[in-house]
């Protein structure tokens, strides 16, 4: 079979080098001569791999001491609601940021549990390019419980580099799709969370960083499993968690150290990102919408000139080994997502089928 290159926008590729270790010691994990999905997580091995997992994100982020990192079930929907039950305290009001459909899905469960102030921050350029406002434009008051926001909007490819100063205020992020593909200043946030099904490892894993004053304001109400306290207190044990995802998204940690951590992380994926939005740039015959400074690394949604050649474009493209390029049913065109996994031959791979899908169409 020829080299197959998957660029689903989650549950996306992982690195083969992960795949085929978990592969090898499936049905054997450390010499106990069973998997480690048949461990309990409460065994002195599955701890110490569960405890080192944490250690390599913490390096890895660079995450401050006063930071918890609690591996939650759920995904990332989970974290919709889970950041207003917690963080709202005796607070009515939260703030929510809109750039494309992830924070207006956010924003749909915060409200059922508070009064939320939604802010549209798009805007277009002078020549027709969809944007975010400047961060100084972003609107921050002082009464809210926290700002959420969503760096990297995976349907539309919109991702925020800016940082906005909240004050007091904490800022909230879902960055489920952009989290580990460069290096962030964890000490800005109040909350990082994501769904680890792109960058971090297999779904029904979602990874929270959250500054410890932040912890022990949950409503009564909140489901345990869900109450930052009680998994920081149990170290993310309270129940049985996720235990094969967290396994595997510790191999994926491993493995981006091993690539040179996220600054080099980080130079891999500005290069193959510029490849692709290159090429489109340089055809009239694909095109991006979203101006240069807020274009996502990770999502590259595009459309062909023509919309009748979507399906022949999808079928080609699977015929020659490029899967899953197709965009989200609420945008429609084509959307190529290029997590830490994909490698640049995976791109190249992509802008030659382009580009001689265009010679024989256009
Ligand atoms: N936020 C973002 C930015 C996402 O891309 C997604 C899923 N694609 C979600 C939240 C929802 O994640 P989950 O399916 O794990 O609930």
């Amino acid at each position: 079979m020829s080299k197959i290159f998957n660029f689903c926008a989650g549950p996306a590729m992982l690195p083969t080098a992960v795949m085929e270790k978990a592969q090898a010691e499936f049905c054997n994990w450390q010499g106990l001569g069973v998997s480690v999905m048949e461990v309990s997580h409460r065994s002195p091995e599955y701890i110490a791999m569960a405890a080192e997992a944490e250690q390599d994100l913490r390096d890895l982020l660079a995450i401050p001491e006063n930071y918890k990192v609690l591996f939650c079930h759920g995904g990332g929907r989970g974290q919709f609601a889970a950041v207003p039950l917690n963080l709202l305290g005796d607070k009515l009001e939260a703030d929510y940021l809109l750039t494309g459909q992830w924070s207006k899905s956010a924003v749909v469960e915060a409200k059922k549990h508070a009064r939320i102030t939604e802010t549209d921050i798009m805007t277009t350029t002078i020549d027709g390019k969809v944007t975010v406002k400047p961060t100084t434009e972003w609107p921050i008051n002082a009464g809210a419980a926290y700002l959420h926001y969503c760096p990297n909007e995976t349907i539309e490819g919109i991702e925020i580099f800016d940082l906005p100063e909240t004050g007091v205020v904490p800022l909230v992020a879902d960055m489920s799709s952009t989290i580990l593909s460069r290096p962030i200043d964890v000490s800005k946030f109040g909350i990082i969370y994501a769904g680890a099904q792109k960058n971090i490892g297999p779904s029904g894993l979602s990874i929270v960083i959250v500054r410890e004053d932040l912890i022990g304001y949950a409503r009564k109400a909140i489901p345990s499993i869900f109450d930052y306290e009680v998994q920081a207190k149990a170290d993310s044990m309270f129940n049985t968690p996720p235990t094969y995802a967290w396994y595997l998204a510790g191999l994926v940690f491993k493995w981006l150290k091993e690539q040179g951590g996220l600054v080099a992380v980080e130079k891999n994926n500005i290069a193959k990102a510029a490849l692709l939005y290159n090429f489109i740039d340089g055809s009239n015959f694909y095109s991006n919408n979203v101006d240069n400074s807020v274009r996502s690394r990770m999502n590259i949604p595009f459309n062909l000139a023509d919309d009748s050649l979507n399906d022949t474009f999808l079928s080609e493209a699977k015929a020659a080994g490029l899967l899953t390029l197709k965009g989200h049913k609420l945008v429609g065109g084509m959307r190529a997502s290029i997590y830490n996994a994909m490698p640049i031959e995976g791109v190249q791979a992509l802008v030659e089928f382009m580009n001689s899908f265009e010679k024989k169409h256009a």
